[in-house]
């Protein structure tokens, strides 16, 4: 019981494991694919702002004209008309977009290629603007609300050193066409992105690069705001899979409960049903005894009456007597049969193991039912097939009582014919078998698995003999099994005759 009981307990505790196991994967799942989902839209918006940044960077460099970036040499030029020309260039340029933080030119120094100037600004018309000075006003460069002027709203002048371009790889590679910064920028006024590109002189020389930041931090909200209501969606998802999750988890270990208690049920009922076929058993053993010697007494006299122990009988009283006779020895074989069961199913069944000729034993059986055969119209048959002496070591009553069965029931289940016996052996396998071969009414593929089983009996057999128990073959065959053996019964089908085997240990 307690092992069913742990079995139920693993049955009703691996929906709750497999619930668990279901919902941490789908959480996984979920949190994975919301990150790859999230870098795709992030790749995506970077992708479309490039794209955007290289057409603004593009257009507006080349609507500088080269003429005027060559005048603009040294700090004093930004008064050169051409400087004007510039700067508002830039200015409309930059202010057309509302995302753009800077946009500026630079150029490669004349004396060190690998240093870079300063040509131009958007919001340097006057350079010294953020000054304070007398007639000049505040310049919010990056458009941020703050004035800051030795941070990002510096003014530029031509020619202005910018030194950090050194650190910045894509300013030298703008001189062979457009780009943008591989990485985003972010810095404490923000995330910005960079776009290069080249201005041409008439004859397609690189003269100056114009740069142009484009703030980036946009987009992370437009992401976050993108996949929004897909979160929602997903955390909503993940809640009704625990839910479901748990309330199979549930179920099935109330199902499972019940199915314990049913499981206790039928043991309960089990158990009684074995107390009762105990109690039945010994009742029939008490019946049987009782039922014995009165039984003993009136074959006893019926049989001394006949052979005219007790004065000669009247013809007319010699039929009922001899029919007295014939059904007290039935009674005494039924209730021999009754006494045996009950033997058996109590485990009282003794054994008396000799060693002891198969062959002859069976042989003297023959001889003693051979008349039986003849009065019912049949001739018995013997014979052997033996390789060794056909001897065997098992309990010789209880050998007999088996072949004695096999071979009534062949003259009883035989309305013509011949019933043949043979006793073979298999030294190899070390095995002896009595064949009771009979032309009898058969036994039909069905009736085959049942006939050894207690109380069965065929289809066909109250055709033949009304007076059989159904409990002949069951007991021998708990009796070949107890000494080793075993009892098979074939046939070809109904009528076509039927072979019953025993099968006993060889003694060699
Ligand atoms: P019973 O008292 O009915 O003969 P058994 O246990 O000896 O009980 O046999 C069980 C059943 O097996 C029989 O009722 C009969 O249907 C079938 N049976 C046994 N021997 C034969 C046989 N030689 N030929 C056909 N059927 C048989």
């Amino acid at each position: 019981m307690n092992i069913k009981k742990s079995f139920f307990a693993s049955q009703a505790t691996r929906p709750v494991w497999f619930g668990m196991f279901v919902f941490v994967a789908t959480l996984i799942i979920i949190v994975l694919s919301s990150r790859i989902l999230y870098n795709q839209t992030v790749d995506l918006l970077t992708e479309n702002l490039r794209q955007r940044l290289l057409t603004i960077s593009i257009t507006a460099a080349s609507s500088i004209s080269a003429s005027d970036l060559d005048q603009l040499r040294v700090e004093g030029d930004w008064r050169n008309p051409a400087w004007a020309r510039v700067v508002n260039t830039l200015n409309r340029a930059k202010y057309d977009n509302d995302d753009v933080v800077f946009m500026y030119i630079f150029r490669k120094t004349e004396n060190d290629a690998t240093q870079m100037e300063f040509v131009a600004d958007a919001d340097s018309i006057n350079p010294y603007a953020n000054s304070g000075e007398e007639g000049t006003w505040l310049v919010d460069v990056n458009r941020d609300g703050i004035i800051e002027p030795e941070g990002p709203d510096k003014l530029q002048w031509p020619g202005q050193p910018y030194p950090e371009a050194v650190d910045i790889p894509e300013a030298f590679n703008a001189y062979f066409g457009p780009l943008t910064s591989v990485e985003l920028y972010t810095d404490e006024y923000g995330t910005v992105l960079t776009g290069y590109a080249p201005i041409y002189d008439d004859e397609r020389n690189v003269v100056a690069i114009l740069a142009t930041d484009i703030k980036a931090d946009d987009f992370f909200t437009i992401t976050t705001q993108t996949l929004r209501p897909f979160i929602v969606f997903i955390l909503f998802l993940v809640a009704v899979i625990a839910l479901l999750t748990f309330a199979i988890a549930y179920t099935s270990r109330t199902y499972s409960k019940s199915i314990e208690e049913s499981a206790e049920k039928l043991e309960k009922a089990n158990l009684r049903l074995q107390a009762l076929d105990k109690q039945k058993s010994e009742f029939v053993s008490i019946a049987s005894h009782q039922l014995r010697s009165p039984l003993t007494a009136i074959r006893g006299y019926a049989s001394l009456m006949l052979e005219g122990s007790y004065g000669k009988i009247s013809a007319k009283a010699r039929q009922p007597i001899e029919r007295i006779e014939e059904s007290s020895k039935l009674m005494a074989i039924a209730i021999e049969d009754y006494l045996n069961v009950s033997r058996i199913e109590s485990g009282n069944m003794k054994y008396n193991l000799t060693d002891f000729n198969l062959a002859d034993k069976t042989e003297d059986v023959c001889d003693d039912l051979r008349s039986d055969a003849v009065k019912n119209g049949l001739a018995l048959i013997f014979r052997t097939e033996l390789n060794s002496r056909g001897v065997v070591n098992a309990d010789l009553g209880k050998t007999i009582q088996i072949i004695q069965n096999l071979i009534n029931n062949s003259i009883k289940y035989t309305e013509k014919g011949t019933i043949k016996v043979l006793v073979r052996d298999d030294i190899k396998r070390k095995r002896i078998y009595v064949d009771i071969i009979d032309t009898g009414i058969g036994i039909s593929k069905t009736d085959q698995a049942t006939i050894f089983q207690k109380f069965e009996r065929a289809e066909n057999a109250n055709s033949v003999n009304v007076n059989g128990t159904g409990l002949g073959l069951y007991v021998a065959l708990k009796m070949a099994e107890a000494m080793g053996g075993k009892i098979t019964a074939s046939s070809e089908g109904k009528n076509k005759g039927s072979v019953f085997t025993l099968e006993l240990p060889l003694a060699l």
